[in-house]
């Protein structure tokens, strides 16, 4: 090869070496959809497990609704300066759960303190390490961390709701009680109209019934639509508004008022054939035999679901 060819090859190959570094240290554009002047909806990659995250701006500091799974709360601590140059001085974990609670440390280590409603320390004391070591065996972003239990929240609230105020924003925690976990937190700016749900209200077949009460989460959710939110930013699934808490509460209602009657008439469950009305197809998974049995127990021991000794799976 000519000498002028090959220093021009090694100075392309050269340029490619400093190149490749600088595009993998480039954060990926974070994907968020503005809700309200400050305040963004972050949707989670189902296909990672991951829930929406939410960002609400302050004067001089943002909250993050939801710690998510550790690996996004990682990839959040890189792209959230995408947003605002703020620093993330609170994160409220919506409950216990681990799509929604496990990557409160990797927010702590980032600066961050960790909050949530009493009924979330309360349904990690009860649960874990047992849910955290079995989904540390089956994720690597949760084993990487190298403990054996679930981070707990820092802070927590008894009295609801807890406020959280500045000459910008007001921003209030409510606990309006045991629906899809004993410790379910709903995130409502009263200004805005926007209400973030954590996993109380979903958009889709994405219910997890296991530690629910299934009797008072309707309830739950009345008190909820009492608020009148214009914006409702669910745990999975797309925004939107107030049709996402009333087709949630409408599949509860539907769910049970089912399974009740096939109880009433004697059917036991290996016999039980309810059919949920049309109006519930956006939250009707494709097997609704976990639901079916979950409302079967519940209903027949007359104790909420997540009162009966279960597996989460
Ligand atoms: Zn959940």
């Amino acid at each position: 090869m000519p000498r002028r060819a090959l220093a021009s090859l090694s100075f392309a190959l050269a340029a490619l070496l400093l190149f490749v570094p600088a595009l993998c240290a480039q954060p990926a554009k974070l994907i968020a959809q503005k809700i309200a002047p400050g305040v963004w909806f972050l949707p989670g990659d189902s296909s990672q497990g991951y829930c929406n995250n939410i960002v609400i701006e302050m004067k001089d500091y943002l909250i993050v609704v939801d710690a998510n799974y550790p690996g996004r709360a990682l990839e959040l601590v890189k792209q959230i300066a995408q947003l605002s140059p703020k620093p993330v001085r609170f994160v409220f974990d919506t409950h216990a759960h681990r799509d929604h609670a496990y990557g409160n440390i990797v927010w702590t280590r980032a600066g961050a303190t960790t909050f949530a409603y009493q009924g979330v320390l309360d349904e990690m004391d009860r649960y874990e390490p047992a849910r955290w070591l079995a989904t540390a065996a089956e994720r690597e972003d949760v084993r990487a961390l190298d403990l054996h239990d679930a981070p707990r929240p820092q802070l927590v609230f008894r009295r609801s709701p807890f406020i959280l105020k500045d000459s910008t924003r007001e921003v209030r925690f409510y606990f309006f009680g045991w629906a899809h976990t004993r410790g379910d937190g709903f995130v409502w700016l009263p200004r805005e109209r926007v209400l973030c749900t954590g996993d109380a209200a979903v958009n889709g077949p994405r219910n997890k019934l296991w530690d629910a009460n299934l009797a008072n989460w309707p309830r739950v959710l009345a008190r909820a639509l009492a608020l009148q939110p214009l914006h409702v930013l669910p745990g999975h699934g797309d925004a939107g508004g107030p049709e996402i808490l009333l087709g949630q509460k409408l599949f509860l209602e539907d769910l049970c008022a089912a399974i009740r009657q096939q109880i009433a008439v004697g059917k036991s469950l290996s016999q039980i054939t309810p059919a949920l009305p049309l109006r519930d197809r956006n939250w009707i998974p494709a097997d609704l035999s976990s639901d079916f049995a979950i409302a079967y127990a519940e209903f027949t021991q007359h104790k909420p679901a997540g009162d009966i000794p279960h597996q989460w799976q």
